[in-house]
């Protein structure tokens, strides 16, 4: 069973305001989470205290939602609460991620959901951006663009026809020949090289290496900086990266720079290597990590850096959890 929230504001208190506008956030909702009438067991409305003339459960009864329970309640009055605004709690038996709705004057209650949101999340490998930037695109119900996975679909193609990484006119070759795309399955990205899923292929310690050398030369850089921009121009999403903050977002509102010590990176590292069957000494990861960082950072475009509006945070001894949750935080405080 999942809840979905919403919101709306009426011009004034009459009945005709509130059945019509009951009927039009309710219908909103239905369509957006595509509600047939047995997913829905009861829903529950709450409105401030403005409004005096109707029931908005009588206007949902009317609107034609028969079958589960409804309920109204009356808010206390709150200093600053916006005027004449209805709200909704829908639980129903549905496996999908909810769509909240918020609508007229109440689309400023969640500005998070209501405005296109783009944050970017940059930091060395190892420092929590992937497992963070998850939990935010779920909490915030967005997408996450995992950027590192194009670089490395695009050192993939490099192993496969045998070209040198670090070799720029062959890369470039390759380059012009590759085609890399992202879709998403069920909410989750997967990266293609030339239409062949290859999520699972891109995560070896050699694609990771090869990644970064690939990620230096401008022919690919160019190619999936556009890409990322067209996705973040469209969705809203939090993309994670080396240069998001810096480069393909300057203007994002919300920049963060995740960091951790070599060593916590590294044994990060060697953990989620060890689940996807990658055994490797810690020395050996640890070397790649710092071998990385280095490349990373000293390339001449775009390298790895803090943006200067980015909010660092020192990742050591926080778990993914209480990182995302300051970050959700921030962003729902200035948003
Ligand atoms: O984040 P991940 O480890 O998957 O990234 C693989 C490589 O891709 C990085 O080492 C980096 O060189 C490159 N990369 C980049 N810019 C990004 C994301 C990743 O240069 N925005």
């Amino acid at each position: 069973m999942k809840a979905i929230r919403g919101a709306i504001t009426l011009n004034g208190d009459t009945e005709k305001e509130v059945r019509e506008n009951v009927k039009f956030l309710l219908g909103e909702i239905v369509s957006a989470n595509k509600l047939i009438a047995e997913d829905i067991i009861c829903i529950m409305f709450s409105n401030t205290s403005d409004i005096r003339s109707f029931y908005p459960a009588k206007a949902a009864r009317e609107a034609g939602f028969f079958n589960c329970a409804l309920y109204s309640s009356l808010e206390p009055e709150i200093n600053g609460s916006l005027p004449y605004c209805i709200r909704v709690m829908i639980l129903a038996e549905i496996t999908a991620k909810p769509k909240h709705i918020y609508l007229k004057g109440a689309s400023d209650l969640r500005k998070d959901i209501t405005q296109k949101l783009n944050i970017a999340i940059d930091g060395p490998a190892g420092s929590g951006k992937s497992t963070v930037s998850k939990l935010i695109s779920s909490y915030f119900d967005i997408l996450y663009l995992d950027t590192g996975a194009m670089y490395r679909a695009c050192a993939l193609a490099c192993i496969n026809e045998g070209v040198e990484c670090t070799n720029e006119s062959e890369v470039e070759k390759i380059a012009k020949k590759t085609d890399i795309t992202v879709k998403y399955i069920d909410g989750t990205q997967r990266t293609f090289l030339n239409g062949k899923d290859v999520s699972e292929e891109i995560r070896t310690p050699k694609v990771s290496m090869s990644a970064s050398a690939v990620a230096a030369h401008a022919c690919i850089r160019n190619k999936m900086v556009e890409l990322q921009r067209i996705i973040a121009k469209q969705n809203s999403c939090v993309l994670d990266g080396r240069d998001i903050g810096t480069n393909v977002l300057p203007d994002a509102k919300f920049k963060f720079f995740l960091t951790a010590s070599p060593e916590v990176r590294a044994e990060r590292r060697l953990e989620e290597n060890k689940e996807k069957g990658y055994i490797q000494p810690f020395e050996e990861v640890l070397a790649e990590i710092k071998t990385r960082d280095v490349q990373d950072s000293t390339r001449k475009i775009a390298p790895l850096q803090k943006a200067e509006d980015a909010i660092e945070i020192v990742t050591d001894s926080l778990s993914a959890k209480e990182v995302a949750s300051f970050i959700c935080n921030e962003i729902q405080r200035n948003t």
